[in-house]
């Protein structure tokens, strides 16, 4: 694990363990609120979210947690567990979605990546549009794009936007829905923000530029454009979204 400060108030937590197989790295993103912890995602267990907090409670105190869910995947949210007794919040489809396949996704996936028994925890306050908390500075909203239930997290205070998996370098990856309009207006939604940072999930923190190359990407699939990549994992990343979209329309 390795621990870096983003913002005034940010701690970025990146974890390796899906590095061999999916060759990224995953994120845990951590808003040092007034009174809470905001934790933007629970990773792949306990395991690690007992690091996370014995880090943050050590450098900074005990505060309560405000867990966030970015989207339903496995990977998002297998800690959920460590902050069964604390506010858990996610879209309402989040949630939907993680109590249809939360279990099926750890069968396919705990032998090689759970440290320890899992128990699938649902989150326990759900939104529409958007849920904001006042006192912290801090507004979950409805950015469906990557998947339908993804949500993203703004620091009001902080002027730093976390995107979980809708935005990658230099393109999106792992595309899990195909309506690209409704991405496209995501990513625009995102460049009207105008954050300073931008944290996502499987990559480096980036500026806002990184939102115009995502928005390229999604405009000239949309277009069906013929792209071409020099560098293999890019090429990689889109030869799957491209099967992927593909898959969609001949089912
Ligand atoms: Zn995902």
């Amino acid at each position: 694990m390795k621990i870096s400060r983003v913002g005034n108030r940010g701690i970025l937590f990146t974890f390796m363990e899906l590095e061999k197989s999916f060759d990224c790295v995953t994120n845990v993103y951590v808003i040092n609120g007034r009174k809470n912890f905001i934790v933007c995602d629970t990773y792949l267990g306990p395991y690690y979210m007992r690091e996370v907090k014995e880090y943050l409670e050590t450098n900074y105190g005990k505060k309560d947690y405000i867990i966030f869910n970015s989207h339903s995947h496995w990977d998002h949210i297998w800690g959920n567990s460590e902050f069964r007794n604390s506010i858990i919040v996610s879209h309402k489809i989040c949630r939907d979605f993680i109590a249809d396949y939360g279990i099926e996704e750890l069968a396919s996936h705990a032998t090689e990546f759970a440290k320890e028994d899992i128990d699938i925890v649902l989150p326990n306050i759900t939104f529409e549009s958007k849920i904001t908390f006042n006192d912290e500075g801090v507004e979950f909203f409805y950015s469906p794009g990557h998947s339908e239930d993804s949500a993203s997290c703004y620091d009001l205070i902080d002027n730093v936007l976390f995107v979980g998996d809708n935005v990658d370098n230099p393109i999106p990856s792992y595309m899990c829905w195909n309506n690209l309009d409704k991405y496209k207006d995501t990513l625009d939604k995102y460049n009207s923000i105008g954050a300073n940072i931008i944290v996502q999930s499987h990559g480096d923190i980036m500026d806002n530029k990184i939102i115009r190359s995502n928005i390229d990407y999604i405009v000239k699939l949309k277009a069906n454009e013929n792209m071409n990549f020099k560098e293999e994992d890019v090429l990689k990343k889109h030869i799957y979204n491209l099967e992927y979209l593909n898959s969609c329309t001949t089912t």
